[in-house]
């Protein structure tokens, strides 16, 4: 929702474009074959080239070629068949090259959308500008010894998806569900982890307030901000000072800020750097990019379904609620994990059980989905159990709580521990007279008219029989027994 600030001279509107840089998921680099396993051992992973050794020349890897083509299509965007390496130069002690090769004038994606839902239920469409390939650099190691800093480049080289929207965000709201969209159709699309933790997935935040109405106010962008937390507090620290800065009568100069998550806030880092002060130019190491329809087809024949599809259908054909699917599409892997035990079975039941048992037994024991010690065949296993009435709903929560401790079949617990649900009508009835002859006086009273003893009865016959009568025999031999 488009959020306005109140100053001291009127209300703001804020306006927000984000440059997300998205690691792409590839076994080897942009432009070697060194590997890309994310905490391997300091400078293990560097070939040649990623070190920039004289006489060293960058060979294209197509998978990460690949990878951004897919992201384009799941952007529903324009591929470019022509696209064009330049090399952006610029000084940096863990940038052995003296340059970036990365796309400028010619990205190999163009133009595309975002469909994003806010917290109102609304949905708002966010521009993509472009997405253009570039290499990743070293990083540098500040912490490691008192008066040394250290180089590690294994990330040197490594394929980045550089993505980066239109000015079309008005909130801290509209950013977070941004990201967090954008990450979800890297996740489905298989083509960057998302992992922000890890630095696979950052964002550039670009900022800038203005009266409502009026053109766009000069912003300040926004580095090293690397949590969808970080990107919420980043803005509202910077539009603050903005606001502050322009009602005191100092405009905003561009620039280049820091984030700083300790003293969350931002600090001016550089003023901004113009596009001639890279130099860019075609890197004549390089041929440039063409890409042929075929290609372009055959990746477009392999996109998985997408999140907002996914939403649909599990709303409008499996008949889950807007929230629950909300939850459910919310991980692909969290996704996929449903269908399994949705497959066959009864959809809101197994979301039920999906969101409310396993994903709650999961984030109160700090695990993953990934960690599960109860398989999605497995739940699935112990809801047949309760469709065909083998246990009760109740008795089911207690067999999932030990299948999650031993991660036994569902079946098996019930066999071991007896824990079938009683339907036989001669064993509950036993246990009803046996009930009815122990409280002759709450038989007598309801007999005249205390309708609401029914209840109890229930309660006892069921605490009889463990939990294991089943709830609807109870309920209709009480009545007629009762009713005598
Ligand atoms: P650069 O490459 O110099 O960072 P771009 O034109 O690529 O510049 O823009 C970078 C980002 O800044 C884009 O996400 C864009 O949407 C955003 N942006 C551009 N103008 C503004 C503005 N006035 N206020 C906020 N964001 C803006
Ligand atoms: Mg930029």
């Amino acid at each position: 929702m488009a959020q306005l600030l109140q100053g001291e001279t009127g209300q703001w509107e804020l306006v927000i474009g984000l440059e997300v840089h998205a690691q792409i998921t590839a076994q080897s680099k942009l432009f070697s074959g060194a590997p890309t396993t994310f905490g391997a051992a300091p400078n293990t992973q560097v070939s040649f080239v990623d070190a920039a050794m004289p006489g060293m020349l960058p060979v294209l890897n197509e998978k990460c070629v690949e990878q951004a083509v897919r992201t384009g299509l799941g952007l529903n965007a324009v591929i470019h068949k022509v696209s064009v390496f330049e090399r952006k130069n610029y000084f940096y002690a863990d940038l052995p090259q003296g340059y970036q090769i990365s796309q400028f004038l010619h990205p190999i994606v163009g133009k595309g959308e975002i469909e994003v839902d806010l917290s109102d239920g609304s949905v708002k469409k966010i521009g993509v500008t472009r997405l253009h390939l570039e290499q990743d650099a070293g990083k540098s190691l500040h912490d490691q010894h008192p008066t040394k800093s250290f180089v590690d480049l294994n990330r040197s080289g490594c394929a980045l998806m550089e993505i980066v929207s239109e000015p079309d965000m008005r909130s801290a709201e509209e950013a977070t569900a941004y990201l967090s969209k954008l990450r979800m159709i890297l996740q489905y699309l298989g083509t960057c982890n998302g992992n922000m933790d890890e630095g696979s997935m950052r964002a550039d935040v670009n900022i800038s307030v203005r009266k409502p109405g009026d053109e766009l106010g000069t912003r300040c962008e926004i580095k090293n901000v690397n949590s969808l937390k970080a990107v919420q507090a980043a803005i509202e620290y910077e539009s603050r000072r903005q606001i502050e800065s322009i009602e005191s009568g100092e405009p905003i100069t561009q620039q280049t800020r820091l984030w700083d998550p300790a003293k969350m806030e931002t600090r001016p880092m550089r003023s901004k750097e113009e596009a001639h002060d890279y130099r860019y130019f075609p890197d004549p190491d390089l041929l440039p990019l063409e890409l042929d329809e075929g290609l372009i087809e055959k990746i477009r024949a392999t996109l998985p379904e997408l999140p907002d599809e996914k939403k649909h259908r599990l709303i409008e054909t499996m008949g889950l609620s807007i929230y629950d699917a909300g939850v459910l599409i919310a991980e692909r892997r969290r996704a996929d994990y449903f269908e399994i035990v949705a497959k066959n079975r009864d959809a809101k039941l197994a979301a039920n059980w999906v969101i409310n048992e396993l994903l709650g037994l999961l984030n109160k024991n700090g695990q993953t989905l990934e960690e599960s010690p109860v398989s999605a065949q497995q739940l699935g296993g112990l809801i047949d159990l309760i469709s065909d009435q083998t246990i009760s709903g109740k008795i089911a929560k207690d067999v999932f709580a030990e299948m999650f401790e031993t991660g036994k079949n569902a079946s098996d617990i019930v066999e071991e521990k007896g824990m079938k649900q009683v339907t036989d009508t001669g064993a509950i009835e036993k246990i009803i007279d046996e009930v009815i002859a122990e409280n002759p006086d709450n038989v007598t009273a309801y007999r005249s008219g205390k309708d609401k003893l029914f209840g109890f009865f229930v309660g006892q016959v069921m605490k009889k029989s463990q939990g294991k009568a089943n709830p609807a025999t109870v309920n209709e031999l009480l009545k007629s027994k009762l009713g005598q």
